[in-house]
């Protein structure tokens, strides 16, 4: 059986320092080339990228342009926009990745481990078998995917589904 596993200890991102910005979403927005920018779709009012420090292959998040840190702050056909993107993005990474369920989610203040302001939501696929040291030792097959790598894989996936997402 195959495995999609990221091992986040090899990934060059995770080496790499997080860069010297006020805010790195509001960075990707103006394609600020100190950040390194993984945006595999943008819609009308949001980004959606890919995680750079992703918890699995294809970690996704989506995203204001504008810098709000409430949801509350979401106009409601920002919302119904946001849900057609999560839901076109749900689609697609089961069909890459065939995950057998998904964490969806915001970390809101500081007491949620938030660590960007920047309003964004989380789209985490989860595997029932995720990466333990038993599978390592044991030599299971680990496949480590860059999250460059996702962002192009993705990238190539929301272009086909343009009319979806923009209406
Ligand atoms: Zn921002």
């Amino acid at each position: 059986m195959r495995k999609n596993i990221f091992v986040p200890s090899k990934g060059e991102y995770v080496r790499g320092k997080r860069p010297k910005v006020e805010c790195i979403l509001c960075s990707i927005v103006k394609a600020d080339p100190k950040v390194t920018n993984l945006e595999v779709f943008r819609s009308k009012s949001f980004i959606i990228a890919v995680n750079l420090y992703p918890y699995n292959p294809g970690h996704l998040m989506i995203f204001p342009y504008q810098h709000i840190e409430e949801i509350e702050k979401l106009s409601l056909s920002e919302v119904e926009e946001l849900h057609k993107l999560t839901v076109v993005s749900l689609k697609i990474l089961k069909n890459i990745y065939q995950p057998h369920g998904f964490n969806i989610g915001y970390n809101l203040g500081k007491g949620s481990g938030a660590s960007i302001e920047h309003l964004h939501l989380h789209i985490v696929p989860r595997y029932e078998n995720e990466l333990s040291f038993i599978d390592v030792l044991s030599g299971s097959k680990v496949i480590v995917e860059e999250p460059k790598d996702t962002m192009q894989k993705l990238k190539n996936e929301y272009k086909k589904h343009t009319h979806e997402l923009l209406d």
